[in-house]
């Protein structure tokens, strides 16, 4: 962020402080969120009195996630339905959408994927710098979208720092100042925040449905976010699908989600949230829950497109396969089998057959879940 990088350099110059590097700029400042949006002729400023460029000071500011991440940092230019209703995954196109009134920010006064400003950081990331100089703070690890380091696999955590000196942790070891031991997160919040860093530091993101653009993949989120939002007994049918995904995650849904924003939801109610996004994402993509939204061929494998093998234009010969005795035995195997799930006497003297081979009574018990498996019924 550029209020971290700020103090981090006027730190390295013990003598000019964060305010001595953008006074005299001849700028207004007072009142102007640096990290949310910088005026271009203070990054120029910066950039000047720096050995970093404007657009490198830029990515620093929420105005550099642009449009990427959000339309604009203006909330009069952020209009919810356009960013989260555009696309459906979960749900028919429409159906979100027609209980959204219960949570959507009033006009003028949203933006996507922010929330009040707090401090989170990777406390591993943390343990690994050689000098607290090099304490910052990452934009993206302040959006609520990510709960996880993607290095570390574990959830950020909140922390006070004085960039480029001191952090402390809001969770600490019992009797000290160190951080808590780091918490894991589920499989699929680690692969969700891996893909939204992709899409944040490269510009798009690789689904099964192919390639999409960082904008596709923060909106397609924000979709999913707002589904799983969506009070069951406004969803009919489609309840069925979103409670096995709820169910799934080990937690209730926050009831504030009805009719509160995600974006000003508390912080364990965003996790909460977004792991049932990401567990919703991981399944519509594994063919493991139906999902009849727009958007969700962007998730699913492409289909199989068989490809024409032509007519050769010379006959091919190749060898004969050789034949075994054992093809016999396998063809054997399969018409008594198959004779076995219709006919009791045969499954009863297959079984016979079989059993010889147990020694154990577990050995006969593993057998006849094997008969069960292969559909012959045993009295
Ligand atoms: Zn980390």
């Amino acid at each position: 962020m550029l209020t971290s990088w700020l103090a981090r350099t006027s730190e390295q110059y013990s003598l000019i402080t964060a305010a001595d590097l953008i006074a005299g700029l001849g700028l207004k400042t007072s009142g102007v969120d640096l990290d949310r949006y910088t005026p271009e002729p203070i990054l120029n400023a910066l950039a000047k009195r720096s050995t970093c460029t404007a657009e490198r000071l830029r990515e620093m500011t929420l105005a550099g996630c642009t449009p990427w991440l959000l339309d604009s940092t203006d909330p009069v230019e952020c209009d919810f339905d356009t960013y989260v209703h555009q696309l459906s995954v979960l749900l028919p196109p429409g159906l979100a959408m027609a209980d959204r009134r219960r949570r959507t920010p009033p006009a003028g006064t949203w933006l996507p994927w922010v929330s009040t400003l707090t401090t989170r950081a990777c406390p591993l990331c943390i343990d690994d710098l050689d000098t607290a100089a090099d304490i910052a703070v990452m934009m993206a690890q302040q959006c609520p979208m990510l709960t996880s380091c993607t290095k570390h696999h574990c959830r950020l955590e909140f922390c006070a720092v004085i960039p480029g000196r001191l952090i402390f942790w809001d969770r600490t070891s019992p009797g000290s100042d160190e951080h808590a031991p780091p918490l894991p997160v589920a499989a699929a919040v680690a692969e969700i925040d891996r893909r939204s860093i992709t899409a944040l530091t490269s510009g798009a993101v690789e689904l099964g449905g192919g390639r999409v653009h960082a904008a596709v993949w923060f909106r397609l989120l924000r979709t999913v976010v707002d589904e799983v939002s969506t009070p069951l007994v406004r969803t009919g049918w489609w309840a069925k699908p979103l409670s096995a995904i709820w169910k799934s995650t080990g937690h209730s849904r926050p009831l504030r989600t009805s009719w509160i924003p995600f974006e000003q939801l508390r912080w364990d109610e965003q996790a909460t949230v977004m792991l049932a996004a990401a567990t919703a994402i991981i399944a519509v993509e594994n063919d493991e829950i139906f999902a009849d939204g727009t958007g969700a061929a962007l998730l699913r494998p492409r289909g199989y497109e068989p490809v024409d093998a032509g007519t050769p234009t010379t006959r091919l010969h190749g060898p004969e396969p050789v034949r075994s005795a054992w093809d016999d035995v396998q063809a054997a195997i399969d018409a008594v089998v198959a004779e076995a799930r219709v006919n009791i006497e045969t499954a009863t003297a297959l079984f016979g057959f079989a059993r010889t081979g147990c020694r154990t009574e577990e050995d006969i018990d593993d057998l006849a879940y094997a008969f069960v498996e292969l559909g012959i019924r045993l009295d």
